[in-house]
């Protein structure tokens, strides 16, 4: 069915296409749904609701048997819903602990998907079964387990993949009315040549934003009043990192990395809101919302820097 379908598409024109998109993400809801299913054994605790299966379905036996763009917009009125609830009970494990929804990564789902606008919306929906047809899964238009899966194996895989440790003349020094905490010491100052780099030329940027409404000196630079884009931390010493886990062993991630892209000098933690690197939800959640990070979500990619998904104020340095 779908080869012929795929005939149809070469031979018709671009509006039909269209619509053949649309039927194909109508076709595999009801799979996208037994894809939970199967799912749910793995112990990720992907429950599918009864009510979910029942209502793909019911889209599914209502629906015309072409593409329409009624069947369509009903499509995607049904996945808008289950991505209402999705967003807070997608049950998925990260870093050894269990996770609850993708709501906190809703800025950066849309940037992935280009997709404007709430993550809730039918909209939302269309553009997401368009990104989950480029990737060969089922368009069902639902931010499922298997699509986040996709998602955040796309992000890491984004990441920092050189960890060369920098040679001393390759760092520089970060001037303190720059930093977060100005009271910094000068050995946590230091930032890779080409990282800071560009991140002056992205922090000028914004500054130059004027939708952002950050505090600016007369020569376009970040205001010492201001601590939104401030650099909190950068470059770590592997010297550094062992006095921290030596100090508190348990004192959690940052203190127990032993490969962290800090070390790279390439890796900055930039303030974006709320306590700066608390991972706690309700923190996070606040931090995901701030225009600071919304901007980063944005423009950070044009400067060379990608997000780590999980922490709203690290970004790496990966160049353009
Ligand atoms: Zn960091």
């Amino acid at each position: 069915m779908t080869s012929r379908k795929g005939l149809l598409i070469g031979l018709v024109m671009m509006l039909a296409a269209a619509v053949a998109a649309f039927g194909s993400g109508w076709k595999t809801a009801g799979q996208s749904a037994q894809i939970k299913t199967a799912k749910a054994a793995d112990g990720d605790g992907a429950r599918p609701t009864a009510l979910s299966v029942e209502r793909l379905s019911a889209t599914e036996k209502t629906a015309p048997a072409a593409g329409s763009a009624a069947a369509a917009a009903s499509l995607f009125n049904a996945a808008a819903l289950r991505n209402a609830e999705l967003q807070d009970t997608l049950s998925w494990a990260f870093g050894g602990k269990s996770q609850r929804g993708w709501r906190l990564y809703a800025p950066l789902v849309g940037g992935l998907i280009g997709a404007e606008g709430g993550q809730t919306t039918n909209d939302f929906a269309a553009q997401l079964s368009r990104w989950q047809q480029q990737r060969g899964v089922a368009a069902s238009g639902i931010l499922d387990n298997s699509t986040w899966s996709q998602m955040v194996a796309n992000w890491q895989a984004n990441r920092i993949k050189d960890h060369t440790y920098p040679t001393p003349d390759e760092l520089v020094t970060i001037p303190p009315s720059e930093c977060y905490d100005p009271s910094r010491p000068e050995e946590l100052r230091k930032v890779h040549r080409t990282a800071y780099a560009a991140y002056k030329r992205m922090i000028a940027a914004a500054a130059a934003d004027a939708s952002l409404g950050l505090q600016v000196t007369r020569d376009g630079q970040l205001a010492d009043g201001e601590k939104y884009f401030k650099v909190i931390s950068a470059f770590r010493s592997r010297e550094y990192q062992a006095q921290l886990r030596a100090q508190s062993p348990n004192s959690g991630r940052a203190g127990l990395a032993v490969n962290s892209p800090h070390f790279t000098g390439r890796a900055l933690d930039i303030y974006v809101g709320g306590e700066p690197v608390s991972t706690k939800d309700d923190n996070r959640a606040i931090q995901t919302q701030t225009k600071a990070y919304h901007w980063l979500v944005k423009n950070a990619a044009r400067f060379g820097f990608r997000p780590y998904f999980y922490e709203p104020w690290h970004w790496e340095y990966v160049g353009q």
